[in-house]
């Protein structure tokens, strides 16, 4: 059953692969906590170093580039700590290295929620598989947040346990819990279309593409516009 939720946590934690994967999935729903006084982090995980189909693109100037974006998309949705774990597009594994590295952030920023990738989402529709690293941080993501990070045997020396008590899972197949970003629609397109080296000259049409998607999720709950996610409430 659709349902909205209004939880608003005092500290988030986004976890995505790429630089601009945050404010595609959840933008406007991390703008809108900002708003309400959550403290906002967004850790990118992978540099988008491959982040373009040209051969001869000057892939450091690409990274460089990139994180830019990303730093003015954060500044749009009010942010207040990016973390880079700098690994290279394509090569996120979902390890115990990938994992003791986010469980050492969970514990740092004590987030009292958690979104990341739905990483049970492989195939949407008939034309796209969902990329590998999304995959690939979604469950390291998961697993960092429940049972690792509450544990203090589990990577003892990446600081003091700490228990996460919401999970929020975007690009899922199964949502269940919705959340009204009517007041932060605009945030969300903005931030999206700071990543020009993605989105190239956006203009009018990406801002169209993303109220429409928004719409879609919005209908379910009968609001303009909602973000859509599978929430987990851990013990
Ligand atoms: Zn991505």
């Amino acid at each position: 059953m659709p349902r909205l939720t209004d939880d608003r946590p005092s500290v988030a934690l986004a976890v995505f692969a790429h630089p601009d994967d945050p404010d595609v999935a959840a933008g406007g729903t991390l703008a809108r906590w900002a708003g309400e006084g959550t403290d906002v982090h967004v850790c990118i995980c992978a540099r988008g170093d491959k982040g373009s189909l040209d051969p001869n693109a000057d892939t450091t100037e690409l990274v460089a580039t990139r994180r830019a974006e990303t730093e003015e998309a954060g500044r749009i949705l009010g942010v207040t700590g990016l973390h880079w774990l700098g690994y290279d597009d394509g090569e996120l594994d979902d390890g115990t290295e990938l994992r003791g590295r986010l469980v050492e952030l969970i514990r740092r920023v004590r987030p009292a929620a958690v979104i990341a990738p739905d990483p049970t989402a492989v195939f949407f529709g008939q034309h796209y598989i969902n990329h590998r690293d999304h995959r690939a941080v979604g469950w390291a993501a998961l697993d960092a947040a429940a049972p690792a990070a509450a544990n203090p045997h589990y990577f003892p020396s990446a600081g003091p346990a700490h228990r996460v008590e919401l999970l929020y899972l975007s690009g899922t197949l199964d949502p269940d819990a919705w959340i009204d970003i009517t007041g932060t629609i605009d945030a969300k397109a903005a931030a999206i279309a700071c990543h020009a080296s993605q989105v190239g000259d956006p203009g009018e049409w990406l801002r169209g593409a993303v109220r429409q998607r928004a719409e879609e999720a919005g209908r379910q709950v009968a609001v303009p516009f909602a973000e859509a996610f599978r929430r987990i409430e851990l013990p």
